[in-house]
């Protein structure tokens, strides 16, 4: 059975204690693979590695730092059916969605990054006929870097690219349950020629190893991505040794639809935000908010779509949905389509485990859901499920609608349909969220803030946002 490694000091390596966990297919319910169980040891090794480094790293032309970033996007490209693959089989999404979205984003991170980098540059402030002060950003130096299931690779490239491209060097970890394209990642990483030690890998446990990443007092940033109990956690942790955070955490997203949109392009994107990835994407749009006078008509029409759509084998081409990425995560999303029936919700579609056939009988599916009946108040629309369902409210008016999506401790995304473009943007700067989307869900533009407010996340990623993340201003005042 193959065994991931470490990739400490440009090496891969057996984690120090030799321990290993299972690493799951969760289309098959079968353990494919061994991920190793780090401990505080190998964060130790990969400090030292990571700090033997940085001032190589940090004075490498830029020009020379983006090549070798650029080179290291390529060989993702050149990668691209591999990488896909592994992610399915690893996380339980389908490889069509894999890629078609996961690895093309996480080639053109890097590639993003690495070209901001080259047009990075110093502030001036002039006080006229006194001074001219100087505001330059330095690398931090070693920065943590930890990334969810959900989008394994996707999200991985997200936060190390500006980490790496603005000078640090960087000890990451993926989540143990999707461990494999990291991995992956790393030999390309070897083959790139990214200089030993700039960055390294570790495997393992959240409050293992994840928690080591934390707490070592030499690591001065840790950005995070993960559930918003996690996110609290490391906030309380890191904030008495000063460290930088940042947190993108969960969401609970309202997709807010007037009877106004147009209802074709409306319907489609709602089916992709609504279930895209088995529904673990946090910007799923999991509560539907629809105008009263096209509520049936909107119900009828989104059921009869939802009811047609086919889960499969995560790893055949024509599969559009595929599993939910490990079996303790579908007995909890399980559990929260029978607390909504307790509330006194009614399953419209869905609601259930689905058993396939042959070697995929042991694997985790789960019917896509939807969810009618139930208040703001209750749980299940107040509560991250992450998993393939949504729940279905009404609204009378413009001001219900907007009540309604922020009656939530998350603010991380929204999105708005209606034809009426004044109220698009009245609706849109009522909204207690970091990203609104009006007649569209999921355009990214790398540049733009990414991130949430609430319970949603402190700090924003993308763009320059990021690169101010993982740099210190140094102003310095020259008297005139
Ligand atoms: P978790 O918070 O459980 O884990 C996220 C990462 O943190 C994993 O690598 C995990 O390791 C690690 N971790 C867990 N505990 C600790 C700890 N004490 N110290 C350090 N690291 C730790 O989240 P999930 O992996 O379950 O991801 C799903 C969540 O992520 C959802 O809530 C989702 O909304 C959110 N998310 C937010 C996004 C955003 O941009 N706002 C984007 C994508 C997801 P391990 O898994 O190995 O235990």
């Amino acid at each position: 059975m193959e065994k991931i490694l470490n990739y400490i000091g440009g090496n891969l390596v057996e984690p120090s204690g030799l321990a290993y966990l299972d690493n799951v297919d969760p289309g098959r319910g079968k353990v494919y693979s061994k991920v190793p169980d780090s401990d505080q040891i190998d964060v130790e090794k990969a400090f030292a590695a990571a700090s033997a480094a940085f001032q190589g790293w940090k004075n490498t032309p830029l020009e020379t730092r983006c090549a070798i970033l650029q080179r290291l996007a390529d060989k993702i490209g050149e990668n691209k059916e591999a990488l896909a693959l592994a992610e399915a089989r690893d996380n339980g999404k389908p490889v069509s969605l894999a890629i078609h979205v996961d690895i093309p984003r996480a080639e053109s991170n890097i590639r993003f990054f690495a070209t901001a980098a080259m047009h990075w540059s110093s502030e001036s402030h002039v006080m006229e006929n006194e001074a001219i002060n100087y505001t330059h950003r330095k690398p931090i130096g070693v920065v943590g870097c930890i990334a969810p299931w959900n989008l394994p690779l996707y999200l991985f490239t997200w936060k190390i690219a500006p980490a790496l491209a603005s000078g640090n060097c960087v000890i990451a970890k993926p989540s143990e349950l999707t461990p494999m394209t990291a991995y992956l990642l790393a030999k390309l990483a070897i083959e790139a020629g990214l200089p030993a030690g700039v960055l390294n890998i570790l495997h393992g446990l959240g409050p293992k190893v994840g928690d080591a990443i934390v707490k070592h007092p030499g690591i001065k940033a840790i950005s995070f991505t993960g559930g918003t109990a996690t996110g609290a956690y490391i906030a309380g942790t890191v904030a008495p040794m000063f460290k930088k955070v940042s947190l993108e955490l969960g969401g609970k997203n309202a997709n807010i639809i007037f009877a106004d949109a147009d209802f074709d392009e409306m319907l489609s994107t709602t089916l992709r935000s609504s279930f895209s990835n088995q529904g673990q994407i946090c910007l799923c749009g999991s509560r539907i908010l629809v105008e009263a006078s096209i509520y049936d008509r909107f119900k009828e029409a989104f059921v009869h779509k939802v009811s047609q759509m086919k889960v499969g084998d995560p790893l055949l081409t024509a599969t559009k949905m595929g599993a939910v990425v490990s079996e303790a995560h579908m007995q909890k999303v399980l559990g929260y389509i029978e607390l909504a029936k307790q509330e006194g919700g009614t399953i419209l579609c869905g609601g259930n485990r689905i058993l396939l056939e042959g070697e995929l009988a042991d694997g985790y599916y789960i019917a896509p859901t939807v969810i009618e009946g139930l208040g703001p108040a209750c749980r299940t629309n107040q509560e991250e499920i992450f998993g393939p369902v949504v729940t279905l409210q009404k609204f009378e008016t413009e001001e219900e609608a907007i009540a309604l999506a922020n009656d939530t401790p998350y603010g991380l995304a929204a999105t708005v349909w209606t034809s009426h473009v004044t109220k698009a943007h009245r609706v849109a700067n009522e909204l207690q969220t970091g990203i609104v989307w009006i007649n569209c869900w999921l355009l990214r533009d790398l540049r733009t803030p990414f991130g949430g407010v609430k319970q949603s996340g402190v700090g924003r990623e993308g763009g320059w946002e990021a690169m101010r993340f993982f740099t210190e201003p140094q102003n310095v005042c020259i008297k005139l």
